[in-house]
C-alpha cells in the first residue's frame, strides 16, 4: 500500500514539475486581430498622415518588433484569415478559402490545433468568419457571420447568446474572463478577433465625442481619375458614389434610416441619435453635392473608423494591462495583426480587395519579451502565410502539413536582419469580385509591384491586362508603367518572375476559383446551418 502510495505521489510530483517546466520553456500567444484595421491608422506606422495616436498598439510595438513590409495574399477577409490560420495562399487544397464564401476545413490542419494537440490551452473569441466551427480550442465564442456592432450575438459550442455591450469591450471581456479561468497548467493560446473598424462602422457610444472638431488631411488620391488603369476605373467602392449615408455614414433623416441601428437598446439608440444630431441637421441644411459631398462624406467616414479603431486600441490596452496584473507578459508573445489593410480615401475608395499597396499591406507587430529586442524595425517582406510557421517556431514545432509561409523566427531574433537568402517577391490573387474589383494576381518586389487581371470582363480590359509600378518613385502607384516602351524591358523580366512565382506555389491558369458558396462541409460542422455568410 505504502509502496503504491509513493508512486503515485513521485508520479503527480513528476506531472507537476513536467508541466511547470513545459509553460515556462514554452510562450503562450496572445492574438490580437482586428478586421480592416489598416497600417495608416496606426500612428507607430510613422506615416506622417496626421491621424490620431494608437498609444496601447504602439505600445506593443515599442516593446517589441514592427514589421514595416507585412502583406496578405488575398486582401478580403475570409481568405486572409484562412491563410493565417494555415500558413497556405488561398488556392491551396488544405485552405481552398479563396472568397467570402469559403469555409475552413474543421478537419483539416493550423497552428492552433497543432499547438492544441502539444500541451497548449486554446481559445477564440470574436470575429471567426470561417463558418465552420473552430476546431482545435478549449473554448470559442464567436460570430456566425460578420455579427454585429452593438448587442451582438456569441456561438459556443453550447449555443447563442446575446451579450449587450458593444462588440469590441464584449469580446475583450469575454477574452479576459478566459484567461482568469483558463488551465493554468498549461501555456496558452487566446485569439481576441475583434469586428471593428469593419463596415458599417458604428463606433462606441464612449467614443462617439472623439474628432468632432478636427479636419482630417485628405489624401492626395481623393479625386483619382484611374488614367493609365483601366480596371481600377470600375468598381463599386467609391467614397462618393458608393458610400451610403443612412447605413455606412449614420445620417439618419427618415424613421426608415433609423434601421441601421435598430439592435441598439432604446438608451443606446437615443445617446447614439444625439451625438449625431447637430451635425446631420447641419448636412441638411447645406445640402452638398459634387465635390463637396465627397469630402463631407470623408470626414464623416473618418471619424467613424477612426473612433472604432480608437475602440479597438483601448481593448489592447486592457489585454496588456491584465497581462501584466496577472505577471505572464514575460512569458507572453503578443500578437497584434489585421486581417488587411484598408483604404482611407485613397484613389476615392474605401473597403479593400486589390493588390495595391493601401490594402495589400497587413500590420503585423511582435511583442516577445527575451526574445525580440524591443523598439525594433523589420523592413524584409513578410506575408500571412508565415504566421503559421512563426507561431509553431516559437513553440519549438514546425507544423506537420506542408506550409508556403516560413518562420519568422530569423528576423524576430536578430533585431529584424533578414538572412542573405530572404525571399525578394511576394505573390497576391485575388477572385472575389464583391464590390466590383476585377479578379487579379500580383506579385511584389521590393522595387516593383505587376498586376494582371486574369479574367477581363470587358474588351477595354482585355487590351490592358497588365499594371506595372515603381514602388521607389510612385509608391502611391498612380503611374502604370506596364505600355511605356521604356519600361518594356523590366516588364518582360517581372512577367517571367510573376510566372515562375505562381508555379513555385504550385498556382495556375487553370485552377478552380470556385465563385459563391464553396466548399461544403457536414451540416453539424457549420456555427449556424443553413445561414447565410454576410
Ligand atoms: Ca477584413
Amino acid at each position: 500500500m505504502r509502496c503504491s502510495r509513493l508512486i503515485r505521489i513521485v508520479r503527480l510530483v513528476f506531472v507537476l514539475t513536467g508541466s511547470a517546466v513545459c509553460a515556462a520553456e514554452r510562450p503562450s500567444i496572445v492574438f490580437l486581430f482586428s478586421d480592416d484595421l489598416t497600417t495608416q491608422a496606426i500612428s507607430a506606422y510613422e506615416y506622417g498622415l496626421d491621424l490620431p495616436p494608437t498609444p496601447n498598439i504602439d505600445r506593443i510595438a515599442r516593446e517589441g518588433m514592427l514589421f514595416t513590409n507585412s502583406f496578405c495574399g488575398n486582401s478580403i477577409c475570409t481568405p486572409s484569415r484562412g491563410t493565417v490560420m494555415t500558413g497556405l495562399h488561398s488556392h491551396a487544397k488544405q485552405n481552398g478559402i479563396v472568397n467570402l464564401g469559403g469555409a475552413l476545413d474543421p478537419n483539416g490542419p493550423s497552428w492552433p490545433k497543432q499547438l492544441h494537440e502539444n500541451g497548449y490551452t486554446t481559445a477564440v473569441f470574436g470575429k471567426w468568419h470561417m463558418k465552420t466551427k473552430p476546431s482545435g480550442f478549449d473554448a470559442w465564442e464567436v460570430f456566425s457571420g460578420q455579427g454585429n456592432y452593438y448587442n451582438p450575438e456569441l456561438f459556443g459550442p453550447n449555443g447563442g447568446r446575446k451579450i449587450e455591450g458593444h462588440s469590441t469591450d464584449v469580446i475583450t471581456d469575454l477574452a479576459l474572463a478566459w484567461l482568469d479561468r483558463r488551465d493554468k497548467s498549461k501555456p496558452f493560446v487566446l485569439m481576441v478577433q475583434h469586428k471593428a473598424p469593419h463596415r458599417n462602422w458604428k463606433p462606441s457610444l464612449q467614443d462617439l465625442k472623439l474628432y468632432r472638431d478636427i479636419t482630417f488631411p485628405e489624401p492626395p488620391s481623393l479625386f483619382d481619375d484611374y488614367e493609365g488603369r483601366v480596371a481600377a476605373a470600375s468598381h463599386k467602392m467609391g467614397i462618393g458614389e458608393h458610400m451610403q449615408l443612412a447605413s455606412d455614414l449614420m445620417v439618419f433623416q427618415t424613421e426608415e434610416d433609423l434601421r441601421v441601428i435598430n439592435r441598439m437598446t432604446p438608451d443606446q439608440r437615443s445617446e447614439y441619435v444625439k451625438a449625431f444630431e447637430v451635425e446631420n441637421a447641419a448636412f441638411q441644411r447645406q445640402n452638398p453635392t459634387g465635390k463637396d459631398l465627397v469630402r463631407w462624406k470623408y470626414q464623416r467616414y473618418m471619424k467613424n473608423y477612426l473612433r472604432c479603431v480608437a475602440g479597438v486600441d483601448r481593448n489592447v490596452g486592457r489585454v496588456l494591462d491584465r497581462l501584466d496584473e496577472l505577471e505572464l507578459t514575460k512569458s507572453t508573445i503578443v500578437v497584434y495583426a489585421a486581417d488587411q489593410g484598408f483604404y482611407l480615401g485613397e484613389h476615392g475608395w474605401f473597403d479593400k480587395r486589390w493588390a495595391y499597396e493601401e490594402s495589400m499591406r497587413m500590420p503585423f507587430i511582435v511583442r516577445w519579451p527575451g526574445k525580440v529586442k524591443p523598439n525594433t524595425r523589420c523592413d524584409a517582406m513578410v506575408q500571412n502565410i508565415d504566421y503559421a510557421p512563426t507561431l509553431l517556431a516559437a513553440a519549438g514545432l514546425t507544423p506537420d502539413w506542408n506550409v508556403h509561409g516560413v518562420s519568422l523566427m530569423p528576423l524576430l531574433t536578430s533585431g529584424g536582419v533578414a538572412p542573405q537568402n530572404w525571399r525578394d517577391i511576394l505573390y497576391y490573387r485575388y477572385v472575389d469580385r464583391g464590390h466590383g474589383v476585377a479578379a487579379h494576381s500580383a506579385i511584389r518586389t521590393k522595387q516593383h509591384k505587376l498586376l494582371f487581371y486574369d479574367q477581363p470582363r470587358n474588351e477595354q480590359e482585355k487590351a490592358h491586362r497588365w499594371e506595372l509600378f515603381d514602388l521607389n518613385n510612385d509608391p502611391t502607384e498612380m503611374r502604370n508603367l506596364a505600355e511605356l516602351s521604356e519600361h518594356q524591358e523590366t516588364l518582360e523580366k517581372l512577367k517571367l518572375r510573376f510566372q515562375q512565382t505562381r508555379e513555385f506555389y504550385g498556382d495556375t491558369d487553370e485552377t478552380v476559383w470556385q465563385p459563391g458558396r464553396g466548399r461544403q462541409f457536414n451540416r453539424d460542422d457549420y456555427i449556424r446551418p443553413r445561414r447565410r455568410s454576410l
